[in-house]
Protein backbone atom coordinates (compact mmCIF):
# COMPACT_ATOMS: atom_id res chain seq x y z
CA UNK A 1 0.00 0.00 0.00
CA UNK A 2 1.21 3.15 -0.73
CA UNK A 3 1.50 6.16 1.87
CA UNK A 4 2.26 9.46 0.80
CA UNK A 5 2.06 12.84 2.48
CA UNK A 6 1.33 16.15 1.57
CA UNK A 7 0.31 20.00 3.00
CA UNK A 8 -2.94 20.01 1.42
CA UNK A 9 -5.48 17.39 0.53
CA UNK A 10 -8.48 18.24 -2.10
CA UNK A 11 -10.84 15.41 -2.56
CA UNK A 12 -13.36 16.50 -5.43
CA UNK A 13 -12.01 17.99 -8.65
CA UNK A 14 -15.18 20.26 -9.61
CA UNK A 15 -14.43 23.91 -9.83
CA UNK A 16 -14.32 24.38 -6.12
CA UNK A 17 -11.22 21.46 -6.34
CA UNK A 18 -9.84 22.92 -8.99
CA UNK A 19 -9.97 26.76 -8.25
CA UNK A 20 -8.30 25.50 -4.13
CA UNK A 21 -6.02 23.45 -6.14
CA UNK A 22 -4.87 26.23 -8.36
CA UNK A 23 -4.24 28.76 -5.06
CA UNK A 24 -2.52 26.18 -3.06
CA UNK A 25 -0.23 24.59 -5.92
CA UNK A 26 1.17 27.99 -6.87
CA UNK A 27 1.61 28.92 -3.31
CA UNK A 28 4.34 26.46 -3.42
CA UNK A 29 2.48 24.03 -1.36
CA UNK A 30 2.97 20.31 -1.85
CA UNK A 31 -0.72 19.26 -2.66
CA UNK A 32 -2.55 16.44 -3.72
CA UNK A 33 -5.98 16.27 -5.74
CA UNK A 34 -8.07 13.05 -5.50
CA UNK A 35 -11.29 12.97 -7.19
CA UNK A 36 -13.69 9.32 -8.20
CA UNK A 37 -14.05 10.47 -12.01
CA UNK A 38 -11.68 9.40 -14.11
CA UNK A 39 -11.09 13.10 -15.40
CA UNK A 40 -11.13 16.32 -13.87
CA UNK A 41 -14.05 18.72 -13.59
CA UNK A 42 -16.58 17.13 -11.51
CA UNK A 43 -19.90 17.74 -12.44
CA UNK A 44 -20.07 20.82 -15.17
CA UNK A 45 -17.26 20.48 -16.41
CA UNK A 46 -17.17 16.79 -16.85
CA UNK A 47 -15.33 14.92 -19.49
CA UNK A 48 -15.91 12.79 -22.23
CA UNK A 49 -16.39 11.76 -25.70
CA UNK A 50 -19.13 14.08 -26.51
CA UNK A 51 -18.36 16.84 -23.85
CA UNK A 52 -17.17 20.49 -25.04
CA UNK A 53 -14.95 21.89 -22.07
CA UNK A 54 -14.92 25.68 -21.56
CA UNK A 55 -11.82 27.19 -23.36
CA UNK A 56 -11.04 28.48 -19.81
CA UNK A 57 -11.45 25.05 -18.38
CA UNK A 58 -8.78 23.34 -20.73
CA UNK A 59 -6.65 25.81 -20.15
CA UNK A 60 -6.90 25.77 -15.91
CA UNK A 61 -6.36 21.36 -17.22
CA UNK A 62 -2.97 21.73 -18.59
CA UNK A 63 -1.74 24.38 -16.34
CA UNK A 64 -2.40 22.09 -13.68
CA UNK A 65 -1.05 19.05 -15.31
CA UNK A 66 2.15 20.69 -15.80
CA UNK A 67 2.54 22.10 -12.03
CA UNK A 68 4.91 20.05 -9.95
CA UNK A 69 3.98 20.58 -6.67
CA UNK A 70 0.62 19.05 -7.41
CA UNK A 71 -0.49 15.50 -7.89
CA UNK A 72 -3.77 13.91 -9.41
CA UNK A 73 -5.02 11.23 -8.66
CA UNK A 74 -7.95 10.41 -10.73
CA UNK A 75 -11.03 7.34 -10.87
CA UNK A 76 -10.28 7.04 -6.61
CA UNK A 77 -12.71 6.49 -4.07
CA UNK A 78 -12.23 7.73 -0.77
CA UNK A 79 -13.09 4.53 1.71
CA UNK A 80 -12.22 5.81 5.12
CA UNK A 81 -10.82 8.43 6.93
CA UNK A 82 -7.74 7.66 9.30
CA UNK A 83 -6.04 9.29 12.76
CA UNK A 84 -3.98 10.75 12.28
CA UNK A 85 -5.15 13.17 9.82
CA UNK A 86 -5.14 10.67 6.88
CA UNK A 87 -7.63 9.02 4.34
CA UNK A 88 -7.53 5.38 2.90
CA UNK A 89 -8.31 5.82 -0.83
CA UNK A 90 -8.92 3.06 -3.38
CA UNK A 91 -8.63 3.43 -7.29
CA UNK A 92 -10.91 1.56 -9.75
CA UNK A 93 -8.49 1.06 -12.98
CA UNK A 94 -5.82 -1.05 -10.55
CA UNK A 95 -6.32 -3.31 -7.42
CA UNK A 96 -4.44 -0.42 -5.50
CA UNK A 97 -5.43 1.24 -2.53
CA UNK A 98 -3.26 4.26 -0.69
CA UNK A 99 -3.19 6.36 2.21
CA UNK A 100 -2.86 9.95 1.90
CA UNK A 101 -1.92 12.31 5.20
CA UNK A 102 -2.45 15.74 4.95
CA UNK A 103 -1.72 18.74 7.19
CA UNK A 104 -5.03 20.78 6.30
CA UNK A 105 -7.96 19.26 4.23
CA UNK A 106 -10.19 20.78 1.48
CA UNK A 107 -13.52 19.34 1.09
CA UNK A 108 -15.28 19.88 -2.05
CA UNK A 109 -16.89 16.80 -2.46
CA UNK A 110 -20.10 19.17 -4.89
CA UNK A 111 -23.64 17.23 -4.94
CA UNK A 112 -25.74 14.53 -6.39
CA UNK A 113 -28.78 14.98 -8.36
CA UNK A 114 -32.44 14.02 -6.05
CA UNK A 115 -34.33 11.84 -7.51
CA UNK A 116 -37.98 10.66 -6.61
CA UNK A 117 -40.04 7.65 -6.83
CA UNK A 118 -42.84 7.21 -9.16
CA UNK A 119 -44.52 4.07 -10.73
CA UNK A 120 -41.82 2.97 -13.79
CA UNK A 121 -38.56 4.93 -12.44
CA UNK A 122 -36.97 2.57 -12.78
CA UNK A 123 -37.12 1.12 -16.19
CA UNK A 124 -34.59 1.16 -19.03
CA UNK A 125 -34.65 5.09 -20.43
CA UNK A 126 -35.49 7.07 -17.60
CA UNK A 127 -32.85 8.28 -15.98
CA UNK A 128 -31.47 11.66 -13.74
CA UNK A 129 -31.48 14.69 -15.34
CA UNK A 130 -28.28 15.41 -14.80
CA UNK A 131 -27.50 11.28 -15.28
CA UNK A 132 -28.60 11.99 -18.72
CA UNK A 133 -26.39 14.77 -19.23
CA UNK A 134 -23.48 12.68 -17.94
CA UNK A 135 -24.35 10.22 -20.91
CA UNK A 136 -24.66 12.38 -23.55
CA UNK A 137 -21.34 13.28 -22.62
CA UNK A 138 -19.75 9.77 -22.44
CA UNK A 139 -21.29 9.35 -25.88
CA UNK A 140 -24.72 8.59 -25.84
CA UNK A 141 -26.55 8.38 -29.17
CA UNK A 142 -29.14 10.62 -28.98
CA UNK A 143 -30.17 11.63 -32.34
CA UNK A 144 -33.43 11.92 -32.97
CA UNK A 145 -34.82 10.37 -30.21
CA UNK A 146 -37.59 12.12 -28.38
CA UNK A 147 -36.87 13.27 -24.68
CA UNK A 148 -39.17 14.25 -22.13
CA UNK A 149 -37.39 16.58 -19.21
CA UNK A 150 -38.53 16.20 -15.78
CA UNK A 151 -38.05 17.64 -12.13
CA UNK A 152 -36.80 20.86 -10.67
CA UNK A 153 -34.50 23.54 -11.17
CA UNK A 154 -31.99 25.53 -13.57
CA UNK A 155 -30.48 22.12 -14.58
CA UNK A 156 -33.67 21.20 -16.62
CA UNK A 157 -32.59 23.82 -19.27
CA UNK A 158 -28.70 22.88 -19.32
CA UNK A 159 -30.12 19.28 -20.00
CA UNK A 160 -32.39 20.18 -22.36
CA UNK A 161 -29.67 22.78 -24.27
CA UNK A 162 -27.51 19.29 -24.15
CA UNK A 163 -30.28 17.01 -25.72
CA UNK A 164 -30.63 18.93 -28.54
CA UNK A 165 -26.83 19.53 -29.27
CA UNK A 166 -26.53 15.94 -29.62
CA UNK A 167 -29.89 15.97 -32.14
CA UNK A 168 -32.20 15.20 -29.51
CA UNK A 169 -35.79 16.12 -29.86
CA UNK A 170 -36.84 18.30 -26.51
CA UNK A 171 -40.62 17.04 -25.97
CA UNK A 172 -41.11 19.17 -23.24
CA UNK A 173 -39.89 20.20 -20.07
CA UNK A 174 -42.09 20.11 -16.97
CA UNK A 175 -40.95 21.90 -14.10
CA UNK A 176 -42.30 21.50 -10.75
CA UNK A 177 -42.17 25.22 -9.16
CA UNK A 178 -45.59 27.57 -9.68
CA UNK A 179 -45.43 30.41 -12.54
CA UNK A 180 -45.48 32.99 -9.75
CA UNK A 181 -42.24 31.59 -8.59
CA UNK A 182 -40.42 31.37 -11.24
CA UNK A 183 -41.87 34.78 -13.09
CA UNK A 184 -40.64 36.48 -9.66
CA UNK A 185 -37.06 34.23 -10.36
CA UNK A 186 -36.82 35.76 -13.66
CA UNK A 187 -37.96 39.48 -12.75
CA UNK A 188 -34.98 39.37 -10.10
CA UNK A 189 -31.87 38.08 -12.83
CA UNK A 190 -31.34 41.94 -13.74
CA UNK A 191 -28.84 41.68 -10.10
CA UNK A 192 -26.96 39.21 -12.34
CA UNK A 193 -26.43 40.21 -16.21
CA UNK A 194 -24.71 37.20 -17.18
CA UNK A 195 -27.57 34.93 -16.02
CA UNK A 196 -29.91 36.50 -17.94
CA UNK A 197 -27.91 35.67 -21.06
CA UNK A 198 -27.50 32.46 -19.83
CA UNK A 199 -31.32 31.87 -19.49
CA UNK A 200 -32.08 33.39 -22.89
CA UNK A 201 -29.16 30.70 -24.25
CA UNK A 202 -31.00 28.14 -22.56
CA UNK A 203 -34.62 29.17 -22.99
CA UNK A 204 -36.66 26.49 -24.44
CA UNK A 205 -40.15 25.62 -26.40
CA UNK A 206 -42.70 23.63 -24.21
CA UNK A 207 -41.14 24.58 -20.64
CA UNK A 208 -44.37 23.73 -18.44
CA UNK A 209 -44.42 25.15 -15.07
CA UNK A 210 -46.14 23.48 -12.63
CA UNK A 211 -46.13 20.39 -13.72
CA UNK A 212 -44.66 16.54 -12.38
CA UNK A 213 -44.23 13.24 -13.85
CA UNK A 214 -46.83 10.98 -11.98
CA UNK A 215 -45.77 7.77 -13.79
CA UNK A 216 -43.39 6.20 -16.63
CA UNK A 217 -45.13 3.08 -18.35
CA UNK A 218 -43.89 0.76 -21.52
CA UNK A 219 -43.05 -2.90 -22.59
CA UNK A 220 -39.55 -3.60 -20.94
CA UNK A 221 -38.18 0.09 -21.63
CA UNK A 222 -39.93 3.58 -21.41
CA UNK A 223 -42.28 4.39 -24.15
CA UNK A 224 -44.74 6.84 -22.30
CA UNK A 225 -44.68 9.13 -19.48
CA UNK A 226 -47.82 10.81 -17.33
CA UNK A 227 -47.57 14.40 -16.74
CA UNK A 228 -50.07 16.06 -13.81
CA UNK A 229 -50.57 19.50 -14.20
CA UNK A 230 -53.35 20.92 -11.78
CA UNK A 231 -56.29 18.65 -12.40
CA UNK A 232 -55.54 17.60 -16.06
CA UNK A 233 -53.08 14.68 -17.03
CA UNK A 234 -51.38 14.25 -19.87
CA UNK A 235 -49.72 11.20 -21.74
CA UNK A 236 -46.55 12.12 -23.84
CA UNK A 237 -44.83 8.80 -26.04
CA UNK A 238 -41.31 9.02 -25.69
CA UNK A 239 -38.08 7.17 -25.70
CA UNK A 240 -36.19 9.10 -22.54
CA UNK A 241 -36.79 10.61 -19.76
CA UNK A 242 -34.91 12.76 -17.47
CA UNK A 243 -36.17 13.82 -14.38
CA UNK A 244 -34.62 15.37 -11.10
CA UNK A 245 -35.19 16.80 -8.30
CA UNK A 246 -32.46 19.50 -7.50
CA UNK A 247 -29.38 18.87 -5.89
CA UNK A 248 -28.08 17.19 -2.94
CA UNK A 249 -25.14 17.74 -0.82
CA UNK A 250 -22.42 15.49 -0.95
CA UNK A 251 -21.71 15.82 3.32
CA UNK A 252 -21.07 11.79 3.59
CA UNK A 253 -17.33 12.76 4.34
CA UNK A 254 -17.50 15.59 5.98
CA UNK A 255 -19.91 13.98 8.76
CA UNK A 256 -17.70 11.02 8.97
CA UNK A 257 -14.90 13.34 9.88
CA UNK A 258 -16.85 14.75 12.93
CA UNK A 259 -17.97 17.87 11.01
CA UNK A 260 -21.00 19.79 11.62
CA UNK A 261 -23.63 20.24 8.83
CA UNK A 262 -26.71 22.68 8.37
CA UNK A 263 -29.46 21.43 6.88
CA UNK A 264 -27.44 18.17 4.91
CA UNK A 265 -24.74 20.87 3.82
CA UNK A 266 -21.02 21.23 5.40
CA UNK A 267 -21.16 24.34 8.18
CA UNK A 268 -18.91 26.60 7.45
CA UNK A 269 -17.67 30.29 8.55
CA UNK A 270 -16.70 32.79 5.88
CA UNK A 271 -12.93 31.21 5.68
CA UNK A 272 -14.46 28.03 4.46
CA UNK A 273 -13.66 26.43 7.98
CA UNK A 274 -15.55 23.59 9.44
CA UNK A 275 -15.99 22.76 12.70
CA UNK A 276 -13.07 20.78 12.66
CA UNK A 277 -9.71 22.31 12.83
CA UNK A 278 -7.41 21.49 10.09
CA UNK A 279 -10.58 21.01 7.25
CA UNK A 280 -12.25 23.44 5.03
CA UNK A 281 -14.84 22.47 2.77
CA UNK A 282 -16.24 24.46 -0.33
CA UNK A 283 -18.25 24.14 -3.18
CA UNK A 284 -21.76 22.56 -3.21
CA UNK A 285 -21.04 19.93 -0.43
CA UNK A 286 -21.69 23.33 1.73
CA UNK A 287 -25.06 24.11 0.09
CA UNK A 288 -26.04 24.17 -3.66
CA UNK A 289 -25.28 27.28 -5.67
CA UNK A 290 -23.99 26.95 -8.68
CA UNK A 291 -20.22 26.59 -10.71
CA UNK A 292 -19.59 30.56 -9.65
CA UNK A 293 -20.32 29.92 -6.12
CA UNK A 294 -18.21 26.72 -6.30
CA UNK A 295 -15.51 28.51 -7.65
CA UNK A 296 -15.22 31.20 -5.45
CA UNK A 297 -15.00 29.37 -2.27
CA UNK A 298 -12.93 27.38 -3.75
CA UNK A 299 -10.57 30.57 -3.83
CA UNK A 300 -11.36 31.38 -0.36
CA UNK A 301 -10.39 28.12 1.12
CA UNK A 302 -7.47 27.81 -0.88
CA UNK A 303 -6.27 31.43 0.25
CA UNK A 304 -7.04 30.03 3.96
CA UNK A 305 -4.96 27.20 3.23
CA UNK A 306 -2.14 28.98 1.87
CA UNK A 307 -2.42 31.46 5.05
CA UNK A 308 -3.55 34.35 2.39
CA UNK A 309 -6.29 35.65 4.59
CA UNK A 310 -6.29 39.11 2.94
CA UNK A 311 -6.38 37.84 -0.34
CA UNK A 312 -9.43 35.48 0.67
CA UNK A 313 -10.69 38.83 2.01
CA UNK A 314 -11.14 40.37 -1.04
CA UNK A 315 -13.50 37.44 -2.34
CA UNK A 316 -15.94 38.21 -0.06
CA UNK A 317 -18.23 40.52 -2.22
CA UNK A 318 -17.89 38.09 -4.75
CA UNK A 319 -18.79 35.38 -2.55
CA UNK A 320 -22.12 37.13 -0.85
CA UNK A 321 -23.42 37.89 -4.55
CA UNK A 322 -23.03 34.43 -5.49
CA UNK A 323 -24.74 33.59 -2.28
CA UNK A 324 -27.61 35.94 -2.95
CA UNK A 325 -28.29 34.23 -6.10
CA UNK A 326 -27.90 30.51 -4.47
CA UNK A 327 -30.61 31.71 -1.73
CA UNK A 328 -32.81 33.27 -4.95
CA UNK A 329 -32.85 29.80 -6.85
CA UNK A 330 -33.04 27.67 -3.78
CA UNK A 331 -36.51 29.60 -3.42
CA UNK A 332 -37.85 29.29 -6.74
CA UNK A 333 -37.27 25.66 -6.77
CA UNK A 334 -38.35 24.62 -2.65
CA UNK A 335 -39.93 21.37 -3.61
CA UNK A 336 -43.59 21.05 -2.96
CA UNK A 337 -44.55 18.82 -0.04
CA UNK A 338 -44.25 15.31 -1.53
CA UNK A 339 -47.75 14.13 -1.95
CA UNK A 340 -47.30 10.76 -0.22
CA UNK A 341 -50.65 9.21 -0.72
CA UNK A 342 -50.63 8.90 -4.34
CA UNK A 343 -47.22 6.73 -4.39
CA UNK A 344 -48.60 3.53 -5.13
CA UNK A 345 -47.64 1.27 -2.35
CA UNK A 346 -45.10 -1.51 -5.09
CA UNK A 347 -43.50 1.39 -6.42
CA UNK A 348 -39.90 0.79 -6.34
CA UNK A 349 -38.13 3.38 -3.83
CA UNK A 350 -34.61 1.21 -3.05
CA UNK A 351 -33.56 0.33 -6.64
CA UNK A 352 -30.73 -1.51 -5.09
CA UNK A 353 -32.16 -4.10 -3.38
CA UNK A 354 -35.80 -4.26 -5.10
CA UNK A 355 -37.09 -2.37 -1.55
CA UNK A 356 -41.12 -0.73 -2.75
CA UNK A 357 -42.29 2.16 -0.61
CA UNK A 358 -45.39 -0.15 0.51
CA UNK A 359 -42.60 -2.46 2.24
CA UNK A 360 -40.97 1.03 3.95
CA UNK A 361 -43.10 3.10 4.99
CA UNK A 362 -44.53 1.70 7.75
CA UNK A 363 -41.75 1.71 9.82
CA UNK A 364 -40.93 4.80 12.22
CA UNK A 365 -37.88 5.69 10.85
CA UNK A 366 -35.40 4.97 8.28
CA UNK A 367 -33.08 2.59 10.32
CA UNK A 368 -36.19 0.19 11.19
CA UNK A 369 -36.93 0.10 7.91
CA UNK A 370 -33.60 -0.63 6.64
CA UNK A 371 -33.02 -3.44 9.33
CA UNK A 372 -36.31 -5.34 8.32
CA UNK A 373 -36.42 -4.70 4.29
CA UNK A 374 -32.47 -4.29 2.97
CA UNK A 375 -33.24 -0.81 2.04
CA UNK A 376 -30.22 1.26 1.44
CA UNK A 377 -28.04 -1.86 1.61
CA UNK A 378 -27.05 -1.93 -1.81
CA UNK A 379 -24.36 -0.69 -4.50
CA UNK A 380 -25.82 3.56 -3.58
CA UNK A 381 -25.60 2.85 -0.09
CA UNK A 382 -28.79 4.92 0.41
CA UNK A 383 -27.23 7.69 -1.28
CA UNK A 384 -30.90 7.68 -3.15
CA UNK A 385 -33.20 5.80 -1.68
CA UNK A 386 -32.24 7.57 2.06
CA UNK A 387 -32.73 11.01 0.68
CA UNK A 388 -36.22 9.86 -1.16
CA UNK A 389 -37.52 8.61 1.84
CA UNK A 390 -36.66 11.68 3.35
CA UNK A 391 -38.29 14.02 0.95
CA UNK A 392 -41.25 11.54 1.93
CA UNK A 393 -41.22 10.67 5.71
CA UNK A 394 -39.37 13.65 7.00
CA UNK A 395 -36.59 10.99 8.34
CA UNK A 396 -33.38 12.51 8.68
CA UNK A 397 -30.20 11.43 6.17
CA UNK A 398 -29.38 8.09 8.14
CA UNK A 399 -25.43 8.49 9.64
CA UNK A 400 -22.84 7.91 7.46
CA UNK A 401 -20.93 4.70 7.82
CA UNK A 402 -17.17 3.13 7.28
CA UNK A 403 -16.73 1.79 4.58
CA UNK A 404 -17.97 5.12 3.15
CA UNK A 405 -18.56 3.28 -0.06
CA UNK A 406 -18.32 -0.36 -0.93
CA UNK A 407 -14.96 -1.31 -1.67
CA UNK A 408 -12.73 -4.51 -2.71
CA UNK A 409 -11.88 -7.12 -0.12
CA UNK A 410 -8.19 -6.39 -0.20
CA UNK A 411 -9.31 -2.80 0.36
CA UNK A 412 -11.32 -3.79 3.55
CA UNK A 413 -8.51 -5.63 5.30
CA UNK A 414 -6.30 -2.79 5.20
CA UNK A 415 -8.66 -0.73 6.96
CA UNK A 416 -8.56 -3.66 9.31
CA UNK A 417 -4.89 -2.87 9.84
CA UNK A 418 -5.13 0.93 10.43
CA UNK A 419 -6.93 3.00 12.35
CA UNK A 420 -10.08 4.46 11.29
CA UNK A 421 -10.93 8.37 12.70
CA UNK A 422 -14.43 7.71 14.62
C1 LIG B 1 -25.27 15.35 -12.48
C2 LIG B 1 -25.06 16.84 -12.42
C3 LIG B 1 -24.96 17.60 -13.59
C4 LIG B 1 -24.79 18.98 -13.54
N1 LIG B 1 -24.74 19.70 -14.71
C5 LIG B 1 -24.66 21.06 -14.65
C6 LIG B 1 -24.67 21.86 -15.84
O1 LIG B 1 -24.77 21.35 -16.94
N2 LIG B 1 -24.61 23.20 -15.72
C7 LIG B 1 -24.52 23.81 -14.49
O2 LIG B 1 -24.48 25.03 -14.43
N3 LIG B 1 -24.50 23.08 -13.37
C8 LIG B 1 -24.58 21.73 -13.41
N4 LIG B 1 -24.59 21.01 -12.26
C9 LIG B 1 -24.39 21.73 -11.00
C10 LIG B 1 -22.85 21.79 -10.83
O3 LIG B 1 -22.45 20.52 -10.41
C11 LIG B 1 -22.35 22.72 -9.81
O4 LIG B 1 -22.83 23.99 -10.00
C12 LIG B 1 -20.81 22.74 -9.73
O5 LIG B 1 -20.22 21.79 -10.55
C13 LIG B 1 -20.44 22.48 -8.30
O6 LIG B 1 -19.05 22.43 -8.19
P1 LIG B 1 -18.36 21.68 -6.99
O7 LIG B 1 -16.90 21.83 -7.19
O8 LIG B 1 -18.95 22.10 -5.70
O9 LIG B 1 -18.75 20.13 -7.12
P2 LIG B 1 -18.80 19.08 -8.29
O10 LIG B 1 -18.67 19.71 -9.62
O11 LIG B 1 -19.98 18.23 -8.01
O12 LIG B 1 -17.46 18.21 -8.04
C14 LIG B 1 -17.31 17.39 -6.91
C15 LIG B 1 -16.38 16.24 -7.28
O13 LIG B 1 -16.03 15.52 -6.12
C16 LIG B 1 -16.08 14.14 -6.38
N5 LIG B 1 -16.28 13.45 -5.10
C17 LIG B 1 -17.28 13.63 -4.21
N6 LIG B 1 -17.11 12.85 -3.14
C18 LIG B 1 -15.98 12.15 -3.36
C19 LIG B 1 -15.28 11.14 -2.60
N7 LIG B 1 -15.72 10.72 -1.40
N8 LIG B 1 -14.16 10.61 -3.14
C20 LIG B 1 -13.69 11.04 -4.35
N9 LIG B 1 -14.30 11.99 -5.10
C21 LIG B 1 -15.43 12.52 -4.61
C22 LIG B 1 -17.26 14.03 -7.34
O14 LIG B 1 -17.25 12.85 -8.09
C23 LIG B 1 -17.05 15.25 -8.22
O15 LIG B 1 -16.19 14.97 -9.31
C24 LIG B 1 -24.73 19.63 -12.29
C25 LIG B 1 -24.82 18.86 -11.12
C26 LIG B 1 -24.99 17.50 -11.16
C27 LIG B 1 -25.10 16.70 -9.88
Amino acid sequence: MEEQRCDVLIVGAGPAGLAAADITSAAGLQVVVLDDNPQPGGQIWRDGVQARLPGFVRRLRSVLAGRPTLRQIYGAKVVAPLAPAGLLYETADSDSAGVIRYQRLILCCGARERLLPFPGWTLPGVTGAGGLQALIKQGLPLAGRRVVIAGSGPLLLAVAKSVRDAGGRVLLVAEQASETALLRFILGLWRWPGKIWQALRLSTFGYRAASRVVAASGCGCLQRVTLQRGRHQQTVACDWLACGYGLLPNSELARLLGCQLEQNAVRVDQWQQTSVAGILAAGECCGVGGSELAWVEGQIAGQIASGQLQLAQRLFAEHQRWQRFARQVATTFTLRAAEVTRLPAETLLCRCEDVSWGEVSGWENWRQAKLATRCGMGACQGKICAAAAQHLTGWPLPEPRIPLVPCRVSTLLLLGQSQPEE
